[in-house]
C-alpha cells in the first residue's frame, strides 16, 4: 500500500485546489470590503452613548452584508497605510484633530475614499481651523441646536436616493439634538439634501429652540462619496426601524461602487 500514498496525496491536493468552491465564498473572506469606524469616549456622554450603540449596530449590519467592520478609538489609525485598506470609514462622534490625521483623511477622500459622518463629526466653529473640511461638508458650519433632545418629524427631500429610498415620505425620528447650519448647505450647488426637518416641528426645543427655516439633516456633497447625518446624540437613535434601514442602506452605498 505504501506505493499508492504519493499518488493519493497528489490526487487529494489537486482536488482541493481545483475541485471545490472557495471555502469562504460569500462570507467574510479577506477580500471583503473593510469599513473602519472611528469614535471617541472622552467627549460628551450622549455622544459616547450613541457610538457605543452604533458599533454593534453596524457590526451586525456589516456581517449580514458580507462587509468587514471594525471600530477604533485610535484616531492615529487615520494614516495613509491604514486608509488604503479601507473601502469606507465612519466618524461616529468626533472628527480628525491632528494635522497628520487631517492630511490623511483629505488624501483619502480626494482619491476615492468613502465616508459617513454622524452628528458631532460635522460640528465646526471658529476654533476648528480646517477650511477644507468645512468645504467638504458643503460649506456649512454649526449655528445652533435644540435642547433638550427631542424626536422630530423629518421629511425626505430625495426619495430616489439609495440612502432614503426605503423611508416613508415623512417619519418621526427618535430623540436627537438637532443642529441648525450657517449657511444652509442646500445653497451649495454640489450638495444634495436627502432629509430635512419638517416645518411642523418649529419651534423645536424648550431651553434652546430652532425657531424656523430650512434645516437639512442628511445630505451628501456630490463631489465626494460622503454622507453627513445629523443623528447621533443619546441612546434612542436606533429605536426606529425606518431610520435603521437608512443607516444600513448607507453602509451598502458607501462600499458599493455604484
Ligand atoms: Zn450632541
Amino acid at each position: 500500500m505504501r506505493g499508492l500514498a504519493p499518488w493519493l496525496g497528489i490526487s487529494v491536493v489537486t482536488f482541493v485546489l481545483h475541485g471545490l468552491p472557495t471555502p469562504l465564498a460569500g462570507q467574510q473572506e479577506p477580500s471583503s470590503p473593510r469599513v473602519l469606524a472611528f469614535y471617541s469616549t472622552n467627549g460628551e456622554g450622549d455622544h459616547t452613548d450613541f457610538a457605543l450603540q452604533a458599533v454593534p449596530f453596524f457590526q451586525d449590519a456589516a456581517r449580514r452584508a458580507g462587509i468587514r467592520f471594525e471600530a477604533t478609538t485610535r484616531w492615529d489609525d487615520l494614516n495613509p497605510g491604514n486608509l488604503a485598506r479601507c473601502r469606507a470609514i465612519m466618524w461616529l462622534n468626533d472628527s480628525a484633530r491632528s494635522q497628520s490625521q487631517r492630511a490623511a483623511f483629505r488624501e483619502y477622500m480626494e482619491h476615492g475614499g468613502a465616508w459617513l459622518g454622524f452628528h458631532f463629526a460635522g460640528y465646526t466653529d471658529s476654533g476648528t481651523h480646517w477650511p477644507w473640511y468645512v468645504d467638504f461638508l458643503g460649506g456649512s458650519e454649526y449655528s445652533g441646536n435644540n435642547w433638550p433632545p427631542l424626536p422630530a418629524m423629518l421629511v425626505v427631500d430625495d426619495p430616489k436616493s439609495p440612502i432614503t429610498r426605503h423611508l416613508p415620505h415623512r417619519y418621526l425620528a427618535p430623540a436627537n439634538e438637532w443642529y441648525s447650519w450657517m449657511p444652509n448647505p442646500r445653497l451649495n450647488s454640489h450638495v444634495k439634501v436627502l432629509l430635512s426637518l419638517d416645518p411642523s416641528n418649529f419651534p423645536l426645543g424648550l431651553k434652546d429652540t430652532i425657531q424656523s427655516g430650512d434645516v437639512p439633516v442628511v445630505w451628501t456633497n456630490t463631489r465626494y462619496r460622503m454622507i453627513y447625518m445629523n443623528m447621533g446624540h443619546g441612546d434612542r437613535i436606533f429605536d426606529d426601524k425606518f431610520q435603521n434601514r437608512m443607516f444600513e442602506d448607507s453602509l451598502d452605498w458607501l462600499v458599493s461602487r455604484r
